[in-house]
C-alpha cells in the first residue's frame, strides 16, 4: 500500500487561557484512561509522554477534591476477543494489571466515580451523561490519555451534549506531537473547548 507522507504542516494558532475559575458544584474532572497499560513503560500500549502528566493530574485532583468537585475516571475495559485487539493488540483487559488505574492516581473509594468503557468515547454505552446530569454538571475538565483518541472522543462527546470542555495542556499525552496538537486543535476549534496552559491555572470556587 502506498503511504501518504506530506511535508511539514503548520499548527494553526490555538487560543490558550492562562487562568480559568470554575464553579465547584457544576464542574467535574474526568480522568481518561490513566491505566498501567498506557502510562507505565511495561504497559502494552505505552504512551511515552503519559508519565509526565501524572503529577499535574495529581495536583488537579487534589484541588478538585478539596473544593468538593466531582471526579470521574474512565477505564478502558476489554474482554477476550474484543475487536479493538485487532487494531491495537491486547490492552486494558479486564482484571489485569494493565487495566488498573495507576497507583499514583487511584480513585478515592466511595467518592470518585469510575466509568468503564469499551470504546474511545467515555459516553458511548456508559452512564456518563446520566451521572453528569444527576449531579448538575455543566463544565468538564478533561485530562488523561491518549490525547487524540480517548481524550478527544470523550471531549467531543461531552461538547456535543453541550457540556463545556476545559483541557489543561500538561494533563494530556499523545504518541507524537502531531497527534497532541491535532487533539488540541479539534477540542478548541471544533468543540469550542477551552485549552488551558496548565492545571495550575485552573481554580474551583
Ligand atoms: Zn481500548
Amino acid at each position: 500500500m502506498a503511504q501518504l507522507k506530506p511535508g511539514s504542516v503548520a499548527v494553526p494558532e490555538i487560543p490558550v487561557e492562562e487562568r480559568v475559575e470554575l464553579p465547584a458544584s457544576e464542574t467535574a474532572v474526568i480522568v481518561v484512561d490513566m491505566q498501567n497499560d498506557f502510562v507505565k513503560p511495561e504497559g502494552r500500549l505505552f504512551v511515552p509522554t503519559a508519565p509526565q502528566t501524572i503529577e499535574p493530574i495529581r495536583k488537579l485532583l487534589e484541588k478538585a477534591r478539596k473544593a468538593g468537585v466531582k471526579v470521574f475516571y474512565t477505564q478502558d475495559t476489554h474482554y477476550e476477543g474484543d475487536p479493538e485487539f485487532k487494531i491495537w493488540g491486547e490492552h486494558a483487559r479486564y482484571g489485569t494489571w494493565g487495566w488498573e488505574i495507576v497507583e499514583e492516581l487511584k480513585p478515592v473509594e466511595g467518592r470518585d466515580i469510575v466509568v468503564r468503557k469499551t470504546r474511545y468515547d467515555g459516553f458511548y454505552g456508559t452512564p456518563m451523561d446520566d451521572l453528569l446530569r444527576v449531579y448538575g454538571i455543566r463544565n468538564t475538565v478533561i485530562v488523561g490519555t491518549v490525547a487524540n483518541i480517548c481524550v478527544l472522543h470523550t471531549a467531543g462527546s461531552a461538547a456535543l451534549r453541550w457540556y463545556k470542555v476545559y483541557v489543561p495542556m500538561d494533563g494530556i499525552s499523545a504518541l507524537n506531537d502531531f497527534d497532541y496538537y491535532a487533539a488540541l486543535r479539534q477540542i478548541s476549534f471544533l468543540y469550542k473547548g477551552v485549552v488551558v496552559r496548565s492545571v495550575d491555572g485552573i481554580e474551583f470556587k
